[in-house]
């Protein structure tokens, strides 16, 4: 890519920005956050979970010590709940080694815990103007595109030969912000995914190989990936008068620290369930059966079946388990993996 047509783009994106709370505030934070937010998350579902985060954590001393049940209330509904502890982790390192700030340059960025080259290189461009790139699905997407490469994007070498196609870029005197950000605006409002694009109202359509071939639907290429595990779980919503029975998850692996219902493996009949309470000394006085859910993660999806269990006060229970009310249980964070029946109850 030459000079030329970074400007194009720069020039478009300034014409056609979209208006998002965590852009032009020339706030390094407010970008890093912003940008965790928003992997794997659509800019809808941000926005209002950003206002709040950045009204009640505004900088990274705040984040840095916050109580870890509130930061994941405060993360709830974005799912993938790692991220927000690694921003945690990540903000306390830059509270003791970099003064409660985020260092400027693309390396420094780049070794401190939770942050990729994509994340390092949005943060270095759009806050401190830095010439490096930024490549995340959208830019291999526009780029695939105009420079007509039909290679697995999946694949490493790809991805690769596509970041060296823009190298040239960051040698010239242009808005490096701009220009990165530029390009991710192109591939999320007008290349769009499996052949949507609007070649028409693009600043790239005269240079643009897909267009030219009208190829845009067979490119960017996906190898497919392993199909999802499929896990079956009964999930007990136990109640003992108005206080509800949930435990914690351990501190690692999957939704590692939050808050669950408990859950038996397989589909299990009324009686099933009932026998194995009897075992860990709970007796079923009432049990009725609740919607299905399922719930998908990356590489695994639960496929929930559910009843409701009342039952009498179960006396001392097992570490990391407790029981409470609705209030109290809204202050816990409940994944939204459980979304069916914390809705079902009213726990949001
Ligand atoms: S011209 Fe069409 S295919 Fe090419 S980058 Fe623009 S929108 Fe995408």
């Amino acid at each position: 890519m030459n000079k030329q047509t970074a400007e194009k783009i720069i020039h478009w994106y300034e014409e056609n920005k979209r208006e998002l709370p965590w852009r032009d505030t020339g706030d390094p934070y407010a970008v890093w956050v912003s940008e965790i937010m928003l992997q794997q998350t659509r800019i809808e579902a941000v926005r209002e979970k950003y206002m709040m985060f950045m009204k009640e954590l505004p900088d990274i001393p705040s984040l840095a010590s916050c109580d870890p049940d509130k930061l994941m209330r405060l993360w709830e509904g974005l799912g993938y709940y790692s991220r927000a502890r690694n921003l945690q982790k990540c903000a306390q390192v830059l509270v003791q080694k970099y003064d409660g700030k985020l260092p400027d340059t693309y390396e420094e960025l780049l070794s401190l815990p939770g942050i990729g080259a994509y994340t390092a290189g949005a943060i270095a461009s759009a806050a401190f103007s830095r010439p490096v790139p930024a490549v995340d699905g959208n830019v291999l997407r526009v780029l695939a595109r105009v420079h007509g490469i039909e290679e697995d994007i999946r694949d490493e070498k790809t991805v690769n030969r596509i970041r060296e196609l823009l190298l040239p870029v960051y040698t010239e005197d242009i808005e490096y912000g701009s220009f990165n950000q530029g390009l991710m605006e192109l591939g999320e409002t007008v290349c769009l995914p499996r052949g949507a694009c609007h070649c028409d109202i693009c600043p790239l359509h005269t240079e643009c190989i897909a267009c030219h071939d009208r190829s845009y639907d067979r490119i960017p290429y996906r190898s497919k990936l392993k199909p999802r595990r499929i896990e079956e779980r009964t999930l007990l919503v136990i109640q003992a008068g108005n206080r509800f029975l949930v435990r914690q998850r351990p501190h690692t692996g999957l939704l590692a620290g939050l808050w669950e219902f408990p859950s038996l493996s397989g589909f299990r009949s009324e009686n099933e369930v009932i026998q194995a309470l009897e075992k860990d000394g709970m007796h079923t006085l009432k049990i009725r059966t609740l919607p299905e859910a399922v719930h998908i993660f990356t590489h695994l999806e639960w496929h929930m079946h559910a009843y409701e269990v009342q039952i009498r006060d179960p006396g001392t229970l097992p570490a990391h388990t407790g029981m409470y009310n609705k209030r109290q249980l809204r202050e816990l964070a409940l994944p939204s993996a459980f979304r069916v029946y914390t809705d079902y109850y009213d726990l949001r």
